[in-house]
């Protein structure tokens, strides 16, 4: 098999990646092992929210000189505001819709009910400019009955505590009781399968609209919407509805992940799902071929290779009792080699083990025994020099270091 390009991993930096180049006329395969950060993703996407001496940002685009000099940022020079422009062009391409800008950060709700900042929010949610937007109203949290992953005593506790007052309330509808059986089964996207009906979701509408009398602000788990955004357009134009996040999985984040395999997909580039990049042929600093599990013997080949594999949550980096292996190329890895620099105690602590990954030089091209291989880049959560939680700069990274590699391959 033969492509101009081998994108190894399917989340947000490998689509990004992906989509880009079949836009250039690429010809590309995407080998993605499984799910991605992705069907995890709170709905909102992190360009820069924090430095990382813990100075707060507010406009990434201004203070994105004050990234460390590892970060991945730096590596894009003068680019950072220009792919962050592109980003969100091309997630506006796949029918992605966003609101949000690199100029100036906005606030967004957690599933616990607490605020984040972020740089853009999936229009399933709203944007606030403040951390207390239900301040003196009145909301009232509806769940669907037997719903574990939608908290609504903590997010009460969160909203009363900016000042809102809150009532909870459960929905049930029969058609849901096929799911209520086992818990395990009723999960967000199961629920939002079932809601996709269009009797389904009218008789939900309306027991919704019983409910909201007397309330300013009507918040339910953002479970509408899997494949598109049809039913969350629909819902948001009746009463005063706010979507929440839920916990994973996310469906709003699932479907970015659809959208974005479909448009790469509608592009001409192939996504193998469900099989794994096991290794590499390697030959005087050039990638010759990769092989994966479903293909056994029968090689992959092209001309540039793309590293998208993510960090420790999707294997992309393997954490063994002394050190830390990227696993399919044996790349060189950034990381401490004292044990006791990889963790804080403290849970909310800084936890340097995520900055931790795979060694590039400055176009992104992974490092092997300290020399750059040729035709291996890397890009996204797999990269060393910057902590997605900490600086809530995850999908940024993943995005604008994808679009600097494809146009730079
Ligand atoms: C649980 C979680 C939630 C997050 N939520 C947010 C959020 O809400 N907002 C935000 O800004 N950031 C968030 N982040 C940060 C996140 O890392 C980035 O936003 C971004 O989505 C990462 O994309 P990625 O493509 O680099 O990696 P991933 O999304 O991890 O994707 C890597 C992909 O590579 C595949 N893969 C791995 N090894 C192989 C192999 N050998 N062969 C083939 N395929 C392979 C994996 O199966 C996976 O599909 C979150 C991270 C995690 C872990």
């Amino acid at each position: 098999m033969k492509f101009d390009t081998v994108i190894i991993g399917g989340g947000l930096s490998g689509l990004t990646c992906g989509v880009r180049l079949q836009k250039q006329g690429k010809r590309c395969v995407i080998v993605s092992a499984g799910q991605s950060a992705l069907h995890f993703s709170s709905g909102s996407f992190d360009l820069l929210n924090r430095l990382a001496d813990g100075t707060e940002v507010v406009s990434p685009v201004e203070q994105v000189s004050g990234v460390d000099k590892a970060h991945p940022y730096v590596k894009l020079g003068d680019k950072f505001a220009f792919y962050a422009a592109e980003a969100q062009k091309l997630m506006a391409d796949c029918g992605v819709q966003l609101q949000g800008s690199a100029d100036k950060n906005h606030y967004h709700f957690t599933p616990m009910g607490t605020m984040k900042p972020s740089w853009l929010t999936i229009s399933d949610f709203d944007c606030y400019d403040n951390v207390a937007p239900f301040k003196g109203k009145k909301v009232i949290l509806l769940n669907i009955s037997g719903f574990l992953d939608f908290n609504t005593k903590f997010i009460a506790d969160a909203l009363e505590t900016a000042g809102a007052s809150c009532m909870i309330k459960s929905i049930n509808l029969p058609e849901l009781n096929k799911l209520r059986v086992s818990p395990t089964e009723m999960r967000s996207t199961n629920i939002a399968k079932v809601i996709d009906k269009e009797e389904v979701f009218n008789k939900l509408v309306s027991v919704i609209i019983g409910f909201s009398d007397g309330f300013d602000v009507v918040a339910l788990p953002a479970v509408f919407g899997l494949a598109s955004d049809r039913l969350v357009k629909a819902l948001k134009g009746m009463v005063n509805i706010k979507l929440m996040p839920t916990m994973p999985p996310s469906v709003p984040g699932i479907r970015v992940q659809q959208q974005l395999r479909r448009e790469f997909e509608r592009l001409g580039g192939c996504y193998m799902l469900g099989d794994t990049v096991e290794k590499a042929e390697i030959e005087n600093g050039k990638v010759k071929k990769v092989y994966t599990t479903n293909h056994g013997n029968i090689g992959i080949t092209a001309d540039a290779y793309v590293l998208t594999t993510g960090s420790f949550f999707s294997n992309g980096l393997v954490a063994h009792s002394h050190d830390i292996i990227e696993p399919v190329f044996g790349a060189d890895v950034d990381f401490s080699e004292d044990r006791a620099d990889w963790f804080d105690a403290n849970f909310f602590g800084k936890q340097n083990y995520l900055t931790f990954g795979v060694a590039t030089d400055e176009k992104f091209r992974v490092k092997k025994n300290g020399k750059s291989l040729e035709n291996l880049y890397a890009a996204g959560s797999v990269l060393s020099g910057f902590n997605p939680i900490y600086e809530g700069c995850g999908a940024g990274v993943a995005m604008l270091t994808s679009l600097f590699v494809a146009d730079n391959l």
